[in-house]
């Protein structure tokens, strides 16, 4: 494992550190949010479809960090821009890149207001040789509680915002130098050449279960898939649900986007422990809301999670049990070893259990990866987003915290200077 501490190093577009209150940042706005934005500093309401496109253009297709950048924004323009907002990013406070080239990102978020902190949240990114897959979250922690996730054991902080969402994105094609004019990093795997990019997918499988923030997730999607911007395919968009049922066919409408069911059994006793959302919204609801998902057809399959855990719910007859489940269902099913994290009562199942699985629903006619575990070494494969990283949190809080006390030291000592960024 490589991990690297960035607090000392921070990117590029860092907040900026200074003892004034921090501006508003443009950076992951809708387009009706940036139309606000110019509104609020007098921009009349005649030139707000003109300069959103322009805003939008600079931030979201070349990924600018200065107003400067924006050629054909008139001077008054980009001085009356700076002089109220600015395009910081949140700040990455840690990077781990594991031995397969899995980047783990810890990131602290801009304070939405005077009570807010910044919240810290975990991004993963998952490159092969010819694409390159963003694992990102949609609130802070998790109210669900499904026993077999890391992530769940962390108690819900408050849902993300669509900027927040969207700043992942943007962040994370930074530190890849996925920008026109940008440089990749050359320490780990990222997939090249000719209209190959660095991030070309984009799952919520991060922290939080993204339809119980329906509204932010599904105008992030509107953003990330704005065919002038960031313009990734809804195709390549997959949200991940453990099954709450009266939002999923809202979001395919919604959305477009793929849709991915976190089922992990295949009855409601076991799954209302796996999964304890299952007692309110219970299997034959879930298969119901899925067979009716807008746009779901063979080439557009619903892709169903399944966490293979030992002696729990790998038998044949589970197995057995999980195609007939899925008749009439467009379906992938993803096999996922568990992934095991401290504490936790659950163990992998053996290989063997695994390929004996995976041949019964092969057989019976549906794809079924077995997923491969990226990123193990750093705690950053599915299910284990937890922080594990909270020793590395605690290092990275300290240097920060120093970083702070120099940025307010030198801003007393010489205050005209430029906050630092
Ligand atoms: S699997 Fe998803 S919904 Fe369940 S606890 Fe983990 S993060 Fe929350």
């Amino acid at each position: 494992m490589t991990s690297t501490l960035l607090a000392e190093t921070s990117v590029d577009a860092a907040p900026a550190i200074s003892s004034e209150p921090a501006k508003p940042s443009l950076v992951g706005l809708t387009r009706a949010q940036l139309a606000e934005a110019l509104a609020a500093i007098g921009v009349p309401a005649r030139e707000h479809r003109m300069r959103v496109g322009q805003l939008w253009h600079w931030i979201y297709f070349h990924g600018v960090s200065s107003f400067d950048a924006m050629l054909n924004v008139s001077k008054t323009m980009r001085a009356q821009l700076a002089e109220h907002y600015s395009l910081t990013r949140p700040q990455v406070v840690a990077e781990q890149i594991s031995v397969d080239g899995t980047r783990k990102w810890l990131i602290r978020m801009n304070p939405v207001d005077a009570r807010d902190k910044g919240a810290e949240i975990e991004c993963v990114y998952i490159p092969e040789s010819d694409r390159g897959t963003l694992c990102v979250s949609s609130q802070v922690g998790c109210t669900l509680t499904c026993t077999f996730c890391h992530t769940g054991t962390q108690r819900l902080v408050r849902n993300l915002t669509t900027q927040e969402i969207v700043q992942q994105l943007v962040v994370a094609r930074d530190m890849l130098g996925d920008f026109p004019g940008q440089t990749p990093p050359t320490d780990g795997l990222i997939p090249s050449g000719e209209g190959v990019r660095a991030v070309s997918n984009i799952v919520f499988m991060g922290m939080g279960e993204p339809l119980y923030n329906f509204d932010q997730v599904t105008d992030a999607i509107g953003v990330l898939t704005d065919g002038e911007g960031l313009s990734l395919s809804k195709r390549r968009i997959t949200v991940s649900t453990s099954g709450v049922v009266p939002q999923i066919g809202p979001l395919g409408d919604a959305s477009g986007t793929m849709l991915a069911i976190s089922l992990h059994a295949t009855n409601d006793e076991l799954r209302n422990t796996l999964v304890p959302l299952n007692k309110k919204y219970p299997i034959r609801d879930l298969m119901a809301a899925c067979r009716a998902y807008p746009g779901a057809s063979n080439a557009r399959r619903i892709t169903f999670e399944y966490v293979m855990l030992k002696g729990v719910n790998d038998s044949p007859a589970e197995a057995r049990e999980l195609v007939r489940l899925l008749k009439g269902v467009p379906a992938k099913i993803n096999l996922i070893p568990f992934n095991p994290w401290p504490g936790t009562a659950y163990e992998c199942s053996d290989w063997e259990t695994i390929e004996r699985f995976s041949d019964i629903v092969f057989n019976a006619g549906y794809a079924s990866p077995v997923r491969t575990p990226r990123g193990r070494d750093i705690l950053a494969a599915c299910g284990q987003l937890k922080s594990e990283t909270e020793k590395l949190r605690a290092r990275a809080r300290l240097a920060l915290d120093d970083e702070d006390e120099q940025a307010a030291l030198s801003a007393t000592e010489a205050p005209s200077q430029q906050p630092l960024s």
